[in-house]
């Protein structure tokens, strides 16, 4: 076995200086020369930088880092094979602790690829492809050793969703090899709403769909630095750095960015290859990739929608309504969403599988994708609740720069005072917190994002009619109805 050697977890600044390395994004039309200060992208950038604070804080350390027989060193434990039924606790706790340290955005630029790690590796083990699987593991301890972030790209443009790639007017619509020779494969395609894309080391592509016996060349799985010559990203702002009408927080607000990513004829060497035209296996590798993933979805989640069902709670609070039974009623409604999501997820924990018989353990596939499925289903009624709870001032209230402006300051105090102990400040303090939440570009970004991020409806209902004991339910049906069919 090959042990790589690791000098040690890599700090968030030596991530950040590894980003400056002419990759080649634009965001609003301009090029940006160096991630790290754009404006935009820095929200993602400093969110992502908490991986890498996560491995040396001491109270969280014994979570983040771990040993491996294959590598010197300490290790992300994001890299751990999760090679036994505990690994589904440990990468809950880890990837909970984590979207907790950002407010519930998750730094997201270890699990996404560290998740297509383990779905192709078990594919590969299902396989019985030993190269696949050696390729795999190199890269595997490859990244553990270096420390390296990754994006995940699974998601293809699709042009028209009714056609396959090879019916599509443009062959482009699904990322496909077009070239080859001994040593590389030539691929050219896009991959879109790549979340971290443009402050990553390394992105990972696997096909996002089935495919058939004539797109052979879209059956394609590899891994190479997101520096590399061909590669373009476009992405989209999300909201600023520097906050100046939001009341401030004790820790900024963070959120990430997606990117197209456009591969034009970008040339991968084939020991970085995981999957080239086995057609047959495209739409497992899609399958076990969202059987780890989707967990991590629930996981990161569950803090948001503990600290917004707070939040919910301190307006109605601050509006003087606490004890109106409407609202009692609005709180049961918000208890029932979060605790219901917690609970399917420990159902989830509480069950790991053997995925494939691989070796590999993911959490109860079929609680998995129920949690995802409750949780994106309710999302925008629970916000719902929230916005009827605070009121109109979630949208028209005056901003941190009013507050601070001598001759406003004291009209804000006058008026802007709520029940209790909620004075102007702190109902101000609460609303534009709120503000941010529920009712902004950014909260349009987050209810967008709860329903399609990690796969929208579909994908977890297909999920419930392949993993559900439907012959179970029908066995008992008959048996209670003493049929003979
Ligand atoms: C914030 C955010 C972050 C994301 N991050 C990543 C990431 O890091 N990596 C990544 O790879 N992807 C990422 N995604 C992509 C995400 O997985 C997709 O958005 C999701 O799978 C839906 O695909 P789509 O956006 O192309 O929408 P579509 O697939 O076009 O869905 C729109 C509607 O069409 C329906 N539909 C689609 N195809 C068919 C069909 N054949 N027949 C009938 N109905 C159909 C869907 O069910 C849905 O109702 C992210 C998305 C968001 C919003």
């Amino acid at each position: 076995m090959s042990t790589f050697s690791i000098p040690d977890q890599r700090t968030a600044e030596q991530y950040k200086e590894g980003l400056r390395d002419n990759r080649k994004v634009y965001i609003m039309g301009n090029k940006v020369e160096d991630v790290t200060e754009d404006p935009y992208i820095k929200v993602g950038v400093e969110t992502a930088a908490f991986d890498f604070i996560l491995g040396h804080d001491p109270e969280h350390r014994d979570l983040a880092v771990t040993n491996v027989p294959e590598c010197e060193g300490d290790i992300s434990s994001y890299f751990k094979m999760p090679d036994s039924p505990v690994a589904v606790n440990d990468r809950f706790n880890l990837v909970k602790t984590a979207s907790m340290y950002t407010d519930g955005a998750l730094p997201f630029v270890k699990d996404v690829g560290s998740d297509i790690l383990n779905g192709l590796t078990a594919v590969a083990r299902v396989m019985g492809n030993k190269t696949y699987e050696k390729r795999i593991n190199d890269y595997r301890w490859y990244c553990a050793s270096k420390d390296l972030s990754l994006a995940g790209a699974v998601t293809d443009v699709k042009g028209d969703r009714s056609k396959g790639p090879a019916d599509q007017e443009s062959p482009d619509y699904y990322l496909r090899i077009v070239d080859e020779t001994d040593d590389e494969i030539v691929v050219s395609g896009a991959k879109a709403h790549i979340t971290a894309g443009p402050y990553t080391d390394e992105v990972i592509v696997i096909p996002t769909r089935n495919l058939t016996e004539n797109e052979k060349e879209y059956a394609v799985a590899f891994a190479i630095p997101i520096n590399t010559d061909g590669i373009t990203q476009i992405c989209r702002p999300n909201f600023r750095y520097e906050d100046k009408n939001h009341f401030p927080t004790p820790r900024p607000k963070r959120c990430h960015l997606e990117s197209l990513l456009i591969f034009d004829n970008v040339r991968v060497p084939k020991h970085r290859v995981f999957l080239q035209g086995d057609w047959q296996f495209a739409q497992f590798v899609a399958y076990a990739f969202a059987a780890f993933h989707r967990f991590t979805a629930v996981t990161y989640k569950i803090p948001i929608i503990e600290y917004m069902t707070g939040m919910g709670m301190l307006v109605a609070e601050a509006n003087g309504i606490q004890n109106a039974s409407h609202v009692k009623e609005a709180f049961v409604n918000m208890i029932k969403y979060t605790e219901t999501t917690k609970a399917l997820a420990s159902a989830a924990i509480a069950s790991p599988e053997d995925f494939g018989g691989s070796g590999l353990f993911v959490a109860n596939r079929l609680n998995s994708n129920m949690a995802k499925l409750h949780f994106a289903s309710n999302f925008h009624e629970f916000v719902r609740n929230i916005q009827d709870l605070a009121g109109g001032l979630l949208v028209t209230q005056p901003t941190y720069q009013d507050w601070k402006h001598e001759d406003l300051n004291g009209y804000l105090k006058k008026y802007m005072g709520g029940a209790g102990n909620y004075n102007a400040e702190e109902r101000l303090k609460l609303m534009s917190m709120l503000h941010h939440m529920v009712a902004s570009d950014f909260a349009g970004w987050h209810e967008v994002c709860t329903i399609h991020a990690e796969g929208s409806f579909a994908a977890q209902k297909m999920m419930l009619l392949a993993e559900a004991p439907i012959e179970a339910y029908k066995a008992q049906a008959t048996s209670v109805l003493g049929l003979n069919v």
